[in-house]
């Protein structure tokens, strides 16, 4: 299983090239368990950098679930300014859709070539990871840093070369309660970066 990943990584992973973590999602919007998430993989897990990989909005999902693009990306700028390690990376936007990982990552790895980009996935998100498209040339290129999610236990021994477990600590807080709470009209401001939460303040419904 995944034995096409390249023992070259192993050893010395970075090659002097920058460590970049990629945090993918739809981000609508992000909230302070993102960025604590993503704050620790920087200070503790071997990261120089993490980028925010924000996914353009799929016209078949509600709106009411996926905000509109300019908002979501606003409110990862806002929220990610006074933290030098934090990048909102917009490429997918680019590419054409729907933007299938493996293919994100071959546009980045074209266009940044001083950049090793280590892929951020939750427990959940490996435990599917074998039916994602060409699950073996993301490993083949790429390591994985999985995190744990809740209900998503992960055993740390069975993991292949390239993939690591990072035992970051979690808030059980996700963008949907975040809406709803909105929409309900609840005042979740510390749910937010305080950034993110002002500029929503000035936003239309
Ligand atoms: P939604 O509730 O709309 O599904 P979400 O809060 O799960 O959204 P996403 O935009 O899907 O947010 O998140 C991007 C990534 O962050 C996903 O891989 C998701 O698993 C992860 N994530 C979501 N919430 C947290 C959290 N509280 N802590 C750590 N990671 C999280």
């Amino acid at each position: 299983r995944y034995r096409s990943f390249k023992t070259s990584f192993m050893g010395n992973p970075s090659h002097g090239l920058i460590r970049t973590g990629l945090f993918g999602g739809s981000f609508s919007p992000i909230h302070i368990g993102h960025l604590a998430l993503a704050n620790y993989l920087c200070e503790y897990a071997d990261l120089d950098e993490l980028w925010f990989l924000v996914s353009p909005r799929n016209p078949l999902k509600a709106a009411s679930a996926l905000w509109d693009d300019d908002l979501r990306l606003e409110l990862v700028r806002r929220s990610i300014a006074g933290y030098s390690r934090f990048r909102l990376c917009d490429i997918e936007f680019q590419l054409p859709r729907p933007s299938y990982t493996v293919h994100t990552l071959e546009a980045l790895r074209a266009a940044h070539p001083d950049h090793l980009f280590t892929l951020v996935v939750g427990a959940d998100n490996w435990a599917s990871f074998s039916r994602w498209y060409r699950p073996e040339d993301i490993l083949a290129h790429h390591p994985l840093l999985v995190y744990p999610r809740p209900g998503s236990p992960i055993d740390a021994t069975d993991l292949p070369p390239g993939v690591r477990l990072v035992n970051a600590p979690l808030m059980d807080i996700s963008s949907t309660f975040i809406r709803q709470a909105l929409t309900a009209g609840h005042d979740v401001r510390y749910f937010l970066h305080p950034e993110a939460w002002q500029a929503l303040q000035g936003y239309p419904e």
